[in-house]
């Protein structure tokens, strides 16, 4: 077992692991107002490979990532669609759960609702009430903030720079403008509204992670992630609540960096693949992953259309490998270059063994992805030049390509992993039409057909949607 360290945003330095007991992981996951974008899926590609590779080093991780179904803007885009708020939030939420499925990821351990969650929050917001630490006030609670000396040490803010970001209309009801809600007072026009001592109402979003994490995970549990975005005020609160509250919180703070879609970088012709399943249809799962592990978790990742193209790129060189490795597989009495120079193949290090072994430290030394993934390439260079057997490579970048959620691509013609190719037919087809010839990009259309992708023309570009 490797000791894992992840760099912790509280204490700014890196923190091993304790492999002695669970290894609870609480990441934020989505409120569900619309379909998911790119974005929201860097958290839950990074979280659930992180805890696959945990797993697979001997720990036992525990990934609980929850879904915030309901809110403001979930009220506001339910009354936009003309749809009951649950109802709306439930459509959703199976969306979001169509669409990360589609990851190939599996699920993570415990994917717990808001409004499942009410009598744990109820009584939280209760603790810190008797205590001192929240007030009610017509009807909302608020959180002290200036009872619990050490708020700020998370995001590292000056209180003076502080903004929670709530409604004006909740101004007047505030001891101080820096105190954040805990239950919101039902008003008119929301159609749900749940029973508590301060009158009937719904849950603020902080207090929903501080009781979802402590009722999955118990308090003290190992690790707490999210996107970088989410370190004020949101972390910082619920950092608050749960300390004020006498619970011990998280030992390790875990958070991603944004994925950059700069509106120069987004052209109209990259359309709605800001939308992950867009993305999924577009270029299909690998490509998606690869791109999302490409950048080392805690930095920015640029998206667009090129930096999805050098994904497929990626990707296709190792189906290739594999396809390749099918080929030449069933003894053409491969010879190392070591044996051909006469060399001793006993003395000599393995290099498939090395390479796994830095792959899997990469990942350790807090869970650096483009490191490891450079190791795959490395020796996938090394047996196409044929400086490594291909045969010894074959089952090594197997087992990196599984952890990190790619075993797909050592299966190269599998039904499923038509993706890609797809993905390629369609590129052909547009060249075929830019040189008008439409018989040729009829063709392609027909053969993609067979292969159970429809292309769909729209304004934002040509698109693959899987036939029905
Ligand atoms: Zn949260």
């Amino acid at each position: 077992m490797r000791e894992v360290r992840i760099r912790d945003t509280l204490s700014g330095e890196p923190r091993a692991l304790d492999p002695s007991g669970e290894v609870g992981i609480y990441a934020c996951g989505p409120t569900v107002y619309s379909r998911i974008h790119i974005g929201n899926a860097r958290p839950f590609v990074v979280f659930s490979i992180f805890a696959r590779f945990l797993r697979s080093e001997g720990y036992r991780p525990r990934l609980v990532v929850n879904v915030t179904d309901v809110n403001d803007k979930i009220y506001a885009a339910a009354a936009a669609a003309g749809e009951p708020s649950g109802e709306f939030a439930r459509r959703m939420t199976r969306a979001y759960l169509e669409d990360t499925d589609r990851l190939g990821l599996g699920r993570p351990d415990a994917e717990p609702l808001a409004t499942e969650k009410i009598a744990a929050i109820v009584a939280l917001i209760g603790d810190l009430v008797s205590s001192g630490h929240a007030y009610e006030s017509g009807g909302d609670v608020y959180f002290r903030v200036r009872s619990f000396g050490d708020y700020g040490k998370l995001s590292n803010r000056r209180t003076e720079e502080m903004d929670q970001g709530e409604e004006a209309g909740s101004a007047s009801l505030k001891e101080e403008a820096l105190d954040f809600a805990l239950w919101k007072a039902h008003k008119p026009g929301e159609d749900t509204k749940w029973d508590s001592p301060w009158g009937p109402g719904r849950p603020g979003w902080h207090i929903e992670c501080s009781a979802m994490a402590e009722a999955e995970l118990g308090a003290a549990f190992a690790i707490h992630g999210g996107g970088s975005d989410l370190v004020f005020p949101h972390h910082e609160n619920e950092l608050a609540q749960s300390e004020a509250a006498g619970r011990p919180f998280a030992q390790i703070w875990m958070h991603n960096g944004m994925i950059e879609t700069g509106a120069a970088k987004m052209s109209k012709s990259d359309g709605n693949i800001f939308q992950l399943s867009e993305a999924l249809d577009r270029y299909g799962r690998e490509a998606v992953v690869a791109y999302l592990i490409s950048g080392h978790y805690r930095q920015p990742l640029a998206f667009g259309a090129e930096q999805m193209d050098e994904a497929v790129v990626r990707v296709e060189r190792l189906r290739n490998f594999f396809r390749e490795s099918q080929v030449s597989e069933g003894g053409s009495g491969e010879v190392s270059p070591s044996q051909q120079r006469g060399g001793s193949v006993e003395t000599s290090p393995d290099p498939p063994a090395s390479r796994l072994a830095a792959f899997k430290d990469a990942l350790a030394d807090d869970f650096n992805t483009p490191r490891a993934m450079a190791e795959v390439f490395e020796l996938v260079g090394e047996a196409n030049r044929g400086d490594v057997l291909r045969a010894s490579a074959v089952p090594v970048l197997t087992e990196m390509l599984e952890l990190v959620g790619l075993g797909t691509l050592t299966q190269p013609d599998e039904g499923a992993e038509a993706d890609s190719a797809a993905h390629e037919l369609m590129v052909k087809r547009e060249e075929a039409r830019a040189a008008r010839d439409f018989e040729r990009a009829d063709a392609i259309r027909d053969e993609l057909a067979g292969r159970g992708w429809e292309v769909r023309d729209s304004a934002d570009g040509p698109r693959l949607v899987p036939k029905a």
